[in-house]
């Protein structure tokens, strides 16, 4: 009896574990241990820094990116080309009161705005937080005037759409300026571009919390004065930009792919580091590690490192137009640009189909911390066009706090990237891949037809921002 026991729990804890795991044991363990993802971002941040759509700072990251996939063997390394429609480089942007003592504003321009027609001067009028439907001021108060105003997502709406239409609202009314105050702490200005792109309808400003608390305060005692000076270079001739694509060749099914996404461009006031430093560095480290293991995968596992999604998710648009034709083979997408954080899981983007089988296939990994799966869709990152063109779409879910500061703000820096955090996200985006790639056909999602994927944009409150991004207003 003894004997029988001893046997059946030997054959228990002997037993071999589930089938696969030896790999993806491998794969987690290099990307916990080996520092990877770290060493590489630190290059990116500190040989490169911020790297704006269509500037040289965004090819010599290129460039990096490009010569790092090379270095670790990576197959079918190449650019696609796209045409980007405007350039746009910051100069400077100074606001202060206009009054005996003159108060200096903490401010900082939206990307692809256009400048100011040198110095001007305006009467400051508030708009509170505009609907975008009406505006609560008469238009000839708005004539020559800085206007202050708050955006926050109204109803199905974000607040960049909103936003975009006023900003159309004001300057057709003649106003000189849209002010912004910013939603981050610390005197840390928010600057994006959502709506701008390719050209901005009047220079736009995020003034730090502060100072525009103060400048209401001010205002609610009389009348206020600003003084502002906006520069920067537009540049209205299209030019060519890119993404960077490598492959891991798949051996049963390498028609059929599996898409690793990030973006390679940022904002410039930081190193862009969290935005999307993190993400590419994940994907670089991913691509090493996958290509190293002496076994290849069922599918092929592609690597894309997009640019302009800082603009309007340019590149990725790009992407879905040129492989329309090849979209039934993309199994599914995964976008990692939410920072380096406490892992949640994954967003399945408004699809509990995709979310189920995610959380099956994912199950070796749960202990890293992937374990958590929301159907919760949004349009502000790569995956947004192919869950537009139907194809399942997953993006990392990382705990936002830290990140909703720092990003597209002065502060996204190396320094602010924890080496854990970096090293589990790179675990957990590289096993998900392996494990997609590998997957039994009947366990992947399907790829939805039209109408069910346009049904999916209007029961997510998307279509708006789609038809924005897609370059609608
Ligand atoms: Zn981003």
């Amino acid at each position: 009896m003894r004997h029988a026991v001893c046997a059946v729990a030997l054959a228990f804890i002997c037993s071999p574990a589930r089938a696969g795991d030896d790999q993806v044991a491998r794969i987690a363990g290099q990307a916990l241990t080996q520092g990877g993802a770290m060493t590489f971002l630190e290059r990116l941040a500190d040989d490169v820094g911020g790297r704006v759509t269509g500037s040289p700072e965004l090819h010599r990251a290129q460039d990096l990116v490009t010569a790092s996939l090379k270095d670790a063997g990576l197959a079918n390394v190449h650019a696609e080309d796209w045409t980007l429609l405007s350039r746009w480089r910051r100069g400077h942007a100074r606001a202060h009161t206009v009054s005996a003592a003159p108060i200096a504003l903490t401010v900082g321009g939206f990307g692809w705005i256009p400048s100011t027609p040198g110095p001007v001067e305006g009467p400051l009028v508030d708009l509170g937080m505009p609907d975008g439907k009406t505006l609560s001021v008469p238009a000839e108060k708005l004539k020559g005037a800085v206007v202050l105003a708050d955006f926050k997502k109204m109803g199905d709406e974000p607040g960049f759409l909103i936003r975009a239409r006023v900003s159309r609202q004001l300057a057709q009314a003649g106003a000189v300026a849209l002010m912004v105050p910013s939603t981050k702490p610390d005197r840390m200005l928010d600057i994006g571009c959502f709506g701008n792109f390719p050209k901005a309808a009047l220079p736009m400003l995020s003034v730090a919390a502060d100072d525009g608390g103060m400048l209401r305060r001010l205002l609610a005692r009389g009348g206020v004065r600003l003084a502002l000076d906006v520069q920067n270079d537009l540049d209205s001739t299209p030019a060519q930009e890119r993404n960077l694509i490598a492959e891991i060749p798949g051996r049963e099914h390498p028609e059929e792919v599996i898409l690793l996404g990030a973006h390679l461009d940022s904002w410039d006031p930081g190193q862009g580091a969290q935005d999307d430093g993190s993400g590419v560095a994940a994907l670089v480290d991913a691509a090493r590690i996958l290509n190293a293991l002496g076994e290849r995968p069922a599918r092929t596992i592609r690597f894309a490192f997009f640019a302009g999604e800082e603009q309007a998710i340019l590149g990725s648009q790009a992407y879905v137009k040129a492989h329309a034709a090849e979209l039934d083979r993309i199994k599914a997408v995964v976008v990692m640009d939410e920072g380096a954080d406490e892992i949640k899981g994954f967003k399945a983007q408004g699809r509990k189909e995709v979310a189920d089988s995610a959380r099956r296939l994912f199950a070796p990994i749960a202990g890293l911390g992937g374990d958590d799966f929301s159907e919760e869709a949004s349009f502000d990152q790569d995956h947004a066009f192919f869950m537009a063109a139907g194809v399942p779409a997953l993006t990392l879910w990382t705990a936002e706090e830290r990140y909703d500061v720092l990003h597209h703000a002065v502060t996204d820096t190396l320094d602010h990237v924890d080496a854990k955090h970096m090293a589990r996200c790179t675990a957990v985006v590289a096993t998900a891949a392996w494990l997609l790639a590998n997957a039994d056909a009947g366990a992947l999602p399907k790829r939805l037809p039209a109408d069910e994927a346009k049904a999916l944009l209007a029961r997510t409150g998307l279509a708006g921002a789609y038809e924005m991004a897609s370059g609608g207003k």
